[in-house]
């Protein structure tokens, strides 16, 4: 049985620079996300961090990636625009990404969407009530009508990004705000998630419902075994992506 191989990244700065968010996640978020997708037999998963020789996110790392799964907030610009260039190209080639809260400002998922990924928000302590508004979805295996969690930090449309092909979650907060806090993109061969909880200040990957939502969205974004498209008389790079036999695999 062949494992879907997720790359757990995350940029890793207010856990290191805040005693505050170090003790709600003392081995990262990128730790509690990589422990949470531990739990399932699917995965095997690593971890990666900006501090790392070309950000973790070289070639050969990049290439043995199903899934790609990406935290960051402060030091979005400190990502080269090459290795930028290099996650997008990756997306197109058949990896799945899956971009949480304030990483819809990162460099690969802005230059994915093409428009500028910004939303409203406000730190409040707010609570936020995730419908879940197609429940036939595969991101929405195994979860009830709605989650709720009684604080995180509110977000708000208008959210600038392109129209979801999928929309498959919807946020309330007790502010008043709604936000379209689960889309699905398809661009190329590689499939899209962005998922909108997971503030620093808040353990929300400790808890069991969003490790769930993040096991059915790896799953869900892993690379798809279609042919590789023949585009001109050139075929698409699609060597990369390893064909897993998922026939016989434990389901998360
Ligand atoms: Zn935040």
């Amino acid at each position: 049985m062949e494992k879907i191989r997720v790359l757990v990244w995350n940029e890793y700065i207010h856990e290191k620079e805040s005693e505050d968010i170090k003790k709600i996640y003392p081995d990262g978020i990128h730790g509690a996300i990589a422990e949470g997708l531990g739990k399932f037999d699917s995965f095997e998963v690593k971890t990666a961090t900006l501090d790392m020789s070309e950000c973790g996110l070289d070639e050969e790392s990049l290439n043995n990636t199903d899934v790609l799964i990406w935290w960051s907030h402060l030091r979005h610009a400190e990502i080269p625009d090459e290795i930028a260039e290099r996650v997008r190209k990756r997306v197109l080639d058949g990896m799945g990404f899956l971009v949480l809260h304030s990483s819809h400002l990162c460099k690969p998922f802005v230059k994915l969407m093409g428009t500028c990924c910004r939303s409203k928000w406000r730190e409040n302590d707010e609570k936020e009530r995730i419908w879940i508004i197609e429940p036939a979805h595969p991101i929405a295996r195994n979860l009830p009508e709605y989650i709720e969690l009684a604080n995180e930090e509110t977000y708000g449309e208008r959210f600038e990004i392109p129209t979801p092909d999928e929309l498959v979650f919807v946020s309330w907060f007790s502010g008043g705000e709604v936000f379209r806090s689960g889309c699905c993109w398809k661009r190329g061969l590689g499939k899209i998630f962005y998922f909108r909880p997971g503030h620093e200040a808040y353990p929300t990957y400790y808890r069991d419902d969003i490790r769930q939502i993040l096991a059915n969205a790896a799953y869900w974004a892993r690379p798809s075994e279609g042919p590789a498209p023949t585009l001109g008389n050139v075929k698409v790079p699609y060597e990369n992506i390893k064909t897993v036999d998922h026939s016989n695999e434990y389901h998360p």
